[in-house]
């Protein structure tokens, strides 16, 4: 309506007569033309160019511009509101209690989880585990330390099938962040590599993916302890015979000390039971074990995450979690009975409870 009076002397053909000027409800409907179409019936005159009027071709190019913005701005907003997955991570159940066992000699923890809309499996699911210390006493009073999964292994991305109940552990070893500092063995061993602020796993080394200690004669390392005892007896056979003499306070394999300085040993280096070692631990530190679930939902494609928190009370010693998969009666498929899937067998019994010393 502006640009139809600054040259009112002039046809632009907005009016079939050239004295008025466009009325309202023209110009509403002129506007939602140029919006949604290029193609001109114009409401005057058939010319619809507007050669003498430059303002009203300035108007029309700002009026089109915008139509274009506002359509993907809604076609964006709708497709981003009808696509997020966020509310999927409802679906993916976590067992009520970790459990926290001895498994040979190698302290661990365990959770369960469980993807129930098992029809559309979920794709790329992978697990993390975090320990949150709330009143940590080292640093600034609290802590957000990343603790590795052994299965799934983590170095394989810790990749999930969440369409059945499977079981995600973490092994409390030297370098986890939830093992109380007083029993980590690279205090007592000199033969036991330091991580120097990696996030290492003992198992690395045991399987050989790493080597976790060191002879501290020679300085070769090895991954198991099995193996740097047979290089030490044998050394000393070597220096033996050789006739080897101890020089410039430098160590021989015959000096070392591979009894006491034994980094796996199993005996009891507390008088209390474990589970009140690590609940002491656990009070005092506030430490709170966080497990994150990531997966693509199938249909969407949006990437979500399921969040579950285990604090000391959440925490069982020792025990399995039940099998809660079964043969269907009717079909040859597998079940899950939801009955079981926060069920623990033994608890309290080997791996935990008051009887088990660390
Ligand atoms: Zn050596």
């Amino acid at each position: 309506m502006l640009s139809d009076r600054i040259q009112p002397d002039i046809d632009c053909g907005l009016t079939s007569n050239t004295e008025t000027t466009i009325p309202f409800g023209s110009a509403f409907a002129f506007s939602l033309e140029t919006a949604t179409t290029v193609g001109y019936g114009l409401p005057g005159s058939s010319n619809a160019f507007f050669e003498g009027c430059p303002e009203l071709q300035i108007c029309i190019f700002f009026q089109m511009l915008f139509s274009l913005f506002f359509n993907a701005f809604l076609f964006a907003f709708f497709f981003a509101r009808l696509s997020r997955a966020e509310t999927r991570g409802i679906q993916v159940l976590f067992s009520s209690k970790a459990i926290i066992k001895k498994v040979g000699k190698q302290w661990e923890i365990e959770i369960r989880c469980y993807d129930c809309d098992s029809k559309h499996p979920l794709v790329e699911s992978h697990v993390r585990f975090y320990a949150v210390k709330r009143n940590s006493t080292l640093g600034d009073g609290a802590s957000f330390e990343r603790m590795r999964t052994n299965r799934p292994d983590d170095d394989y991305g810790a990749v999930l099938f969440t369409s059945l109940p499977c079981n995600v552990s973490h092994d409390i070893d030297d370098f986890s962040p939830v093992l109380p500092p007083h029993l980590r063995k690279t205090k007592e061993s000199d033969f036991m590599l330091k991580d120097h602020g990696l996030e290492n796993r003992e198992a690395d080394s045991r399987v050989g993916n790493r080597d976790g200690l060191q002879c501290l004669a020679c300085g070769e390392t090895y991954g198991s302890w099995e193996n740097l005892v047979r290089h030490v007896k044998y050394s000393r056979i070597v220096e033996k015979n050789d006739g080897y003499e101890k020089q410039n306070g430098c160590l021989r394999h015959l000096d070392l000390d591979i009894d006491g300085g034994h980094p796996e040993r199993t005996e009891v280096v507390s008088e209390r039971p474990a589970y009140e070692e690590f609940e002491k631990y656990f009070r005092s530190e506030g430490i709170e074990i966080l497990a994150v679930l990531e997966a693509i939902d199938p249909l969407m494609s949006g990437t979500f995450q399921a969040l579950q928190s285990y604090t000391i009370e959440d925490i069982s010693f020792g025990g399995d979690f039940q099998n809660c998969i079964k043969r269907g009666k009717k079909s040859n498929a597998f079940e899950v009975d939801f009955g079981k899937f926060h069920g623990i067998t033994n608890e309290g019994g080997e791996g935990g409870g008051a009887t088990n010393m660390l």
